[in-house]
């Protein structure tokens, strides 16, 4: 994120408005501002979200003379590529991307068989300070647009279109709010974005809702808000810690929320929508991965609609914690089986590249401090964003019974690192989805 200094002396702005940000009647109006037809923002819609391409030499069913100030005003480029690292034979690919205001924000996009998982960010930073994330320790740059939002998988779903992914052309299948940023805190946005994504082509992307995962840190007036909106994407709660005396601090706005609260929600969530709340513990070695957590996470989550999501902590730099060990996992997977709670354990996709779960961190332009990363080659050159780290941690979905990944850089692996990837787990369920 931005050197805090920087921060103060130019305040971040809000991004311009894009075809993204607004429904279809909203583009309508858009359109007739600009004194055309309303149908020019249903062609401008069918571009974006059906084709993917913003460019408006590709837009031959725009009058000519039209097409460049029509996209300028609709599709202006939100985003640029700034940095691109990829790991697992190409398969996964996270970017560091910068916004016309300079904010930087980073996404993962994480190809496994049979499905390709995006992992966004919400927001440039994040301001819940969770301590063993490294987004958490730059704090808040600001909030994203829906149009930022989307933005990031329109573009992970050009590239599997146009087949620069191994494995030929495909299409994104899953969203995951796992990236940088709480997605609650920035809730209208994020709701906008998840219309614009699960629409129908041309309104939106045309993903389905089931396959969109919003995490929290349990921002409880904001899940009972998303409870109400009538949408079937899957929450995510980043429980942690079944005891608020631990859970205050790993997650600190547990002491505004606290575990029974966010419980109780994440359950009247899961009432009004049918669908399985994922509850994600990421494994602290001697922190919170003893077997009477386990007991005591079991029996918060026996017979409810849930399944526990174990991320190996991956350390950021400068920490003084690291991944359970694999002793310590198993038994805590076999607490929690004994009382029936679905579990798996997240792989730890993107690691080397500081892209897994906690490691987006991106730093600032000309700064170059950032907490650095710690391995992978997501080291900054110079001039670049290096340290940074931006984003927060992937998730992904259904890994189904895929074993972790320990080539990939398991837990412990480097520090600002890279998405997380899922991990089917031993007792294996896919995880969200
Ligand atoms: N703010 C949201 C989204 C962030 S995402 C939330 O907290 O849910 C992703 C998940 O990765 C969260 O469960 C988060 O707690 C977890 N995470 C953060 N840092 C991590 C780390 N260093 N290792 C493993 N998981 C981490």
């Amino acid at each position: 994120m931005t050197a805090p200094g920087a921060a103060a002396a130019r305040p971040p702005r809000q991004p311009p408005r894009h075809l993204a940000d607004l429904d279809a009647d909203g583009r309508r109006a858009a359109a007739a501002e600009l004194g055309e037809r309303p149908f020019r923002a249903d062609q401008l819609s069918r571009h974006y979200f059906g084709r993917l391409t913003d460019d408006p030499a590709d837009m031959t069913d725009l009058p000519a003379a039209d097409r460049d100030r029509l996209a300028g005003a609709l599709l202006p480029r939100l985003l640029t590529t700034e940095r691109e690292l990829s790991c697992d034979q190409g398969m996964t690919r996270k970017t560091l991307w910068r916004a016309i205001d300079g904010a930087y924000l980073e996404s993962v996009l994480m190809r496994y068989p049979g499905r390709v998982t995006m992992c966004v960010s919400s927001q440039a930073g994040c301001g819940m300070a969770c301590p063993f994330c490294a987004t958490g320790q730059a704090g808040l740059t600001r909030s994203l647009s829906a149009a930022e939002i989307v933005a990031q998988v329109v573009a992970g779903a050009r590239a599997l279109a146009r087949g620069e992914l191994p494995g030929g052309p495909g299409r994104v299948s899953n969203v995951v709010f796992m990236g940088m940023g709480e997605p609650l805190a920035n809730y209208r946005r994020v709701i906008a974005a998840v219309r614009r994504l699960t629409d129908p082509v041309p309104r939106g992307l045309g993903l389905s809702q089931r396959s969109v995962t919003v995490s929290t840190v349990g921002l409880v007036p904001a899940m009972r808000r998303l409870a109400a909106e009538g949408l079937s994407v899957t929450l995510a709660v980043s429980l942690h810690a079944p005891d608020d005396e631990l859970r205050d601090e790993l997650v600190p706005v547990n002491r505004r929320w606290p575990v029974a609260e966010v419980l109780a929600t994440a359950w009247e969530y899961a009432a009004a929508t049918g669908r399985r709340v994922s509850v994600e513990y990421a494994l602290i070695a001697g922190v919170n991965d003893q077997p009477w957590r386990a007991d005591e996470l079991g029996r918060l989550l026996a017979g409810r609609l849930a399944h526990v999501n174990l991320i190996p902590l991956n350390p950021t730099p400068g920490s003084r914690w690291t991944a359970s060990t694999p002793a310590a996992t198993s038994e805590f997977v076999a607490r929690l089986a004994a009382r029936q709670v679905p579990v798996t354990i997240r792989d730890t996709r993107g690691s080397e590249i500081d892209g897994a779960c906690g490691q987006l961190a991106a730093a600032g332009p000309a700064a170059g401090q950032a907490p650095g990363p710690a391995g992978g080659t997501a080291t900054g050159t110079a001039a670049g964003p290096a340290t940074g780290s931006v984003i927060g941690h992937v998730r992904d979905g259904q890994s189904g019974a895929v074993p972790s990944r320990a080539g990939t850089g398991g837990p412990g692996g480097g520090l600002a690192a890279g998405a997380p990837a899922l991990a089917g787990g031993p007792a294996g369920r896919p995880d969200h989805g």
